[in-house]
């Protein structure tokens, strides 16, 4: 048993409200308890890496500090924040040498309208403290990538964003709207839209300048088209809940019975799968029938889309077999 990651929800509290955030959906906004993540350490030596975050802002996890230490010591670690605490942890974070840092970011003008609860300036103060607190150590870590979601309202500023990352040597990454859970968040999405082309060639144009500058741009397709399997890698990376359930993936770890979903302009609600917890063991839960025949599913397609058969269209068009029905209706498994 051994795993590419392992994506951890220390906490599902914000104090943000983010206009295309599923947190919206529930109200239970739980810390992982510290015991929990001991439970899960206990398995640290068979992964590579670890993201230290769920549907909420690590930040806000009153023992972060000791959960990126205790990753650090054994895997290589990051996480994704919203910004708001980044100038009151950056010194920290330098220290315990994390390895990697994704903030979240929007353009000037429409930062503030998509993700309520900090402003442009703000975001943007917490990353050059850290850029600061990271020369003062003399240190080449964390690595800082702003993370950009693409949506109809805010397209317009990546490329002005691009030039900040050019001007702070950061890294940029581009993301699509994946969790589309009902029409407002269909209708905010770029992909398969009428902006797709547009953004293409903002995107085109921002690729070839990264490559002169050295930038590490990152950017999704814009067209959805079924792929064998996800790129969340469900056969080699778990997430867990901030009660230590085991998922597959984030979008699985949505704490609801039934995810909504809106897919290509239908609503649906998909059964969500219950593997099992931490507490019974991971090696328990990762063997067991159902998350094998998950598993399995999966890399059935894969050899379904490498062989000649379906290649030269002797075995029809779609991808066989279907996936597994907690998949249905999701984005990542069209490339988005
Ligand atoms: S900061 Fe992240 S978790 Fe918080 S509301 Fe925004 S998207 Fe959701
Ligand atoms: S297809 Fe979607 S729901 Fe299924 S494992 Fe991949 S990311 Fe998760």
């Amino acid at each position: 048993m051994g795993f590419e990651f392992f994506q951890i929800e220390v906490t599902r509290n914000c104090s943000m409200s983010c206009v295309m955030c599923p947190s919206q959906l529930f109200k239970n906004k739980s810390d992982m308890d510290f015991e929990i993540f001991e439970m899960i350490a206990n398995y640290f030596d068979k992964t590579k890496l670890i993201h230290l975050q769920g549907w909420g802002e690590p930040l806000l996890q009153p023992r972060i500090l000791d959960m990126v230490k205790i990753s650090r010591e054994n895997a290589v670690t990051g996480l994704t924040t919203n910004g708001v605490y980044l100038k009151r942890f950056a010194e920290d974070l330098v220290r315990l040498g994390l390895d990697y840092i994704a903030v979240s970011i929007s353009g000037e003008k429409t930062h503030a309208g998509i993700r309520r609860g900090i402003n442009f300036s703000q975001v943007l103060e917490g990353v050059e403290h850290l850029i600061e607190s990271k020369k003062k150590e003399g240190s080449e870590s964390p690595r800082i990538n702003l993370t950009f979601l693409m949506t109809v309202e805010n397209y317009k500023e990546i490329e002005s964003v691009f030039n900040l990352a050019v001007k702070m040597r950061t890294g940029l990454v581009l993301t699509n709207l994946d969790c589309v859970f009902d029409d407002k968040t269909y209708n905010m999405r770029v992909f398969d839209s009428r902006k797709s082309e547009e953004v293409s060639k903002i995107i085109k144009g921002l690729s070839e300048r990264a490559e002169r500058e050295g930038i590490f741009l990152k950017y999704p397709s814009l067209t959805s088209v079924e792929s064998p399997v996800c790129d969340a890698m469900p056969d080699s990376a778990i997430v867990f809940s901030a009660e230590g359930d085991i998922y597959p993936c984030v979008y699985l770890n949505l704490p609801l019975d039934r995810i909504p979903r809106y897919f290509r302009g239908k609503m649906m609600l998909v059964e969500k799968p219950k593997f099992g917890n931490i507490c019974d063991g991971l090696d328990g839960v990762w063997g067991s029938a159902d998350y094998r025949k998950f598993r399995e599913i999966f890399k059935e397609r894969i050899r379904m889309s490498k062989s000649w058969r379906f290649r030269l269209g002797l075995g029809g068009f779609r991808i066989k077999p279907d996936a597994p029905r907690c998949c249905t209706g999701c984005y990542k498994l069209y490339g988005i």
